[in-house]
């Protein structure tokens, strides 16, 4: 697999105190990473400064080049905590907005079929308004709008935070396939790390801004009692 994204020596401030240092890790073209971590590890920093959506010095290197500011243009989409929908506006148009996100222009119905075909549970409500869906419902649109901006790399931040055991099912369920429905790259910054196993190809590590293990297996991420050691440095 070809190296997409390589992240060289990150670091973000805010005011006094330091949220990332020098975090370095590489993703190759279709994996599925995540990046976990305890509460205030930096994992939602580390999302936003690979979005460039918070001032960083370091590197972000993305097929190659360094990554521009307007990252979404470049393919980089970053879909929030909390799902962030509109909740007055309708499923459709929660996924209208996400196709404005790119300057480039497009015919956005045609994208928005291909969005639904692959979500037909979305495409039975697209006319009803995001805030009537379940919460399992809403993190699938968050995923979708981000969807129609045609991103080859989606990080993902806590998806499944908030939801039930069944919608953390479906949202899982789906976000395995992802990658291969869309051919997109995904980075999941999650603290949920069974989520994480399940959908992930491997992992990354982060204990107070810094990386502590890049290459966590599988059946790494599924073992929280070894998670805990490696996160104490045993
Ligand atoms: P969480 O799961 O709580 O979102 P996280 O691993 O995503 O945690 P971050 O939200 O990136 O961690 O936070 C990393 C550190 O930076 C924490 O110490 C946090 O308090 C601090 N921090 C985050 N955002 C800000 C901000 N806007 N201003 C000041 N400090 C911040």
């Amino acid at each position: 697999m070809s190296q997409q994204l390589a992240v060289r020596n990150l670091c973000v401030r805010y005011g006094a105190a330091i949220a990332l240092h020098g975090v370095s890790f590489d993703v190759a073209t279709g994996e599925c990473v995540a990046v976990v971590g305890a509460n205030g590890a930096g994992k939602s920093t580390l999302g936003k400064a690979i979005a460039r959506l918070v001032p960083a010095t370091g590197e972000v290197r993305y097929g190659g080049r360094e990554l521009p500011r307007d990252a979404v243009r470049a393919g980089v989409v970053y879909v929030p905590e909390g799902r962030m929908v509109f909740p007055q506006m309708t499923v459709e148009d929660n996924l209208r907005v996400g196709a404005f996100a790119v300057r480039r222009a497009f015919d956005w119905r045609e994208r928005r079929d291909v969005v639904f075909e692959r979500m037909p549970r979305l495409a039975e409500r697209a006319r009803v308004r995001a805030g009537l869906l379940s919460g399992g419902e809403q993190q699938l649109l968050a995923i979708a709008r981000a969807l129609m901006a045609r991103p080859s790399l989606l990080v993902l931040d806590e998806p499944s935070l908030g939801l039930s055991p069944a919608a953390v099912r479906s949202v899982s369920e789906f976000l395995a396939e992802l990658g291969r429905e869309f051919s997109v790259t995904t980075i999941v910054l999650e603290q949920n790390t069974a989520f994480a196993a399940r959908i992930a190809d491997r992992g990354v590590l982060l204990r107070l801004g810094e990386v502590v293990e890049s290459r966590l297996s599988k059946e790494e991420l599924a073992d929280p009692r070894r998670l805990q050691q490696k996160a104490d440095g045993q």
